[in-house]
């Protein structure tokens, strides 16, 4: 297998890093081995960006000729658009019907971010004196963006889309186990028009290469999508140079079925929100709190339900669940089940690997639900990123609010009644970014998303995603010509 080249200020051409095997979820076969970047790779990366983004081709291009590059992108996407879900689809294990979706997400976020730049504005503001007085808004000029596994091509495309309407350079890192989708939009960047070194995509290990783009001291922001202890210890190297962050972290997001839901309704959304991706979710509903007096009624019908899922190969239309990433990731999921149960926790669905032959080589794990455990147990509390859900009862109003909010965590939460009023109120009381009232995992690209307390402090998406990736001046221009009457 030939290596596959990385993406290094406009040249693809083979990183000086260890090389790195992406496998194929559904038998652990080699897909691709890729020549990963080097700390010597991301300088190179930096000089050609710097220079690539104080070019000034690049540093004045009217707002509509970038947003015409970013159409040009997302028109390029579009028409490989298959044959990117395939990929992603291979390269994570996501089933295709997932991947289609993460690459039309990609699309929007390309068109809608072209939108938001030829309508954004800088502003005249009220003058205190003989003078105009502007806000405007310039480039932070060569960022980083950091991605995780999950969702490479839409995780991707939410971070370069107004990074580069912004007007910067950009090194993207995608995590190490599934990095194809990331140096495919590296190439689609190059062929849509920008220019050359402006982008690099730089696959390799986090703690060098990762680390190495947020001590860059040429590098002015980093946006990072991960991990909360990995977000908590970049955070800290960005403080040292005092660089600002956008911080998307994890999540253990409770969903609130009240004794009102509608049942039906409610029972899809906690599958889909638990189960959709195999529960690799930032926003996964892992924590479900269903009310005391449904409470038996409603795990039984969500227990058939689980069982009912078609765990299978993610390229068969009909799957809803696919493999885990990796074995290591499934082995992990797996000790979270055990710890499940010597916490003193029931498996009333799944816990185990699917018995059809025709999955053995993959990294599959049947749709888990725990009950008997609380709020306060560690597989209640940390984040699995796996299909586990715990299961707990709850009260009232009062008690299922500060069960929900005691979580380190407040990136999501879902809530169930046909009570619009009590919808609301738990909707506001919830500690999250993002509330889904009777249905889930629902995203729009003109919505903020990001979280709360450990889950993250910023924003994506949304009229002001490009703002993030900019930095505010303020201009005085005088309209008088008489001399400041102090120096006399
Ligand atoms: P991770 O934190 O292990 O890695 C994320 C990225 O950071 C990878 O590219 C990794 O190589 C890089 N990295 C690791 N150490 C680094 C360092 N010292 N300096 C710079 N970069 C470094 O996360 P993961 O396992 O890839 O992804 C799963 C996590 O991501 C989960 O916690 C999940 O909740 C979170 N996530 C959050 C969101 C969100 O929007 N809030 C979305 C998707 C995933």
């Amino acid at each position: 297998m030939s290596l596959t080249p990385i993406l290094v200020g406009g040249e693809l051409q083979l990183g000086a890093g260890r090389e790195l095997t992406s496998t194929d979820p559904v038998d652990g076969r080699p897909i691709a081995t890729i020549a990963s970047a080097s700390v010597d790779d991301v300088e190179t990366a930096v000089r050609r960006a710097a220079a690539a983004q104080s070019d000034p081709a690049w540093r004045r291009m009217l707002p509509h000729i970038r947003a015409r590059l970013l159409h040009r992108t997302a028109d390029l996407i579009e028409q490989r658009r298959d044959e990117l879900a395939l990929l992603q689809s291979r390269d994570n294990g996501k089933p295709i019907t997932e991947t289609r979706a993460l690459v039309a997400s990609a699309i929007g976020t390309f068109r809608y971010v072209a939108a938001a730049l030829e309508s954004s504005d800088d502003a005249l503001t009220v003058p205190r004196g003989p003078y105009l007085t502007m806000s405007v808004h310039e480039p932070i000029g060569v960022v980083g963006a950091i991605t995780p596994w999950n969702s490479p091509i839409a995780s991707d495309a939410q971070k370069l889309a107004p990074a580069l309407a912004g007007g910067n350079a950009v090194l993207l890192k995608p995590a190490g186990w599934a990095p194809l989708l990331s140096l495919e939009l590296g190439r689609i960047l190059l062929e849509a028009g920008f220019p050359p070194g402006l982008v690099s995509v730089l696959p390799g290990d986090g703690a060098t290469v990762g680390q190495a783009i947020v001590d860059h001291p040429a590098v002015g922001h980093v946006s990072f999508t991960g991990g909360t202890s990995t977000g908590r210890r970049l955070a800290g190297s960005a403080a040292q140079k005092l660089m600002t962050t956008s911080l998307e972290l994890g999540g253990k997001s409770p969903t609130i079925v009240f004794d009102d839901a509608d049942l039906d309704v409610a029972v899809n959304g906690v599958l889909f929100g638990i189960f959709s991706s195999q529960g690799q979710s930032c926003i996964a509903g892992s924590r479900l709190f269903v009310q005391r007096s449904i409470f038996d009624a409603f795990l039984d019908r969500l227990v058939r339900r689980t069982e009912a899922l078609r765990v299978g190969h993610p390229r068969d239309e009909k799957t809803q669940m696919g493999p885990l990433i990796t074995e290591q990731h499934r082995a992990s999921v797996e000790a979270y089940v055990e710890l499940a149960r010597s916490e003193g926790g029931t498996v009333v669905a799944g816990g185990s690997r699917p018995e059809d032959p025709a999955l053995a080589e993959g990294t599959y794990l049947r749709p888990t639900v725990v009950t008997g455990l609380g709020n306060a147990s560690r597989t209640a509390q940390e984040e699995i990123f796996g299909p586990v859900l715990v299961a707990m009862p709850f009260d009232d109003f009062e008690d299922v609010v500060a069960q929900a909010n005691d979580t380190v965590y407040g990136l999501a939460a879902g809530v169930w009644t046909r009570d619009f009023p009590k919808a609301w109120r738990t909707a506001r009381a919830v500690q999250a970014g993002q509330v889904w009232v009777n249905t889930y995992k629902q995203l729009s690209i003109a919505t903020p998303f990001g979280g709360v307390k450990e889950s993250g402090s910023t924003r994506e998406k949304g009229q002001d995603a490009i703002r993030a990736y900019q930095r505010q001046k303020s201009v005085y221009v005088s309209t008088d010509s008489t001399p400041i009457g102090w120096a006399d």
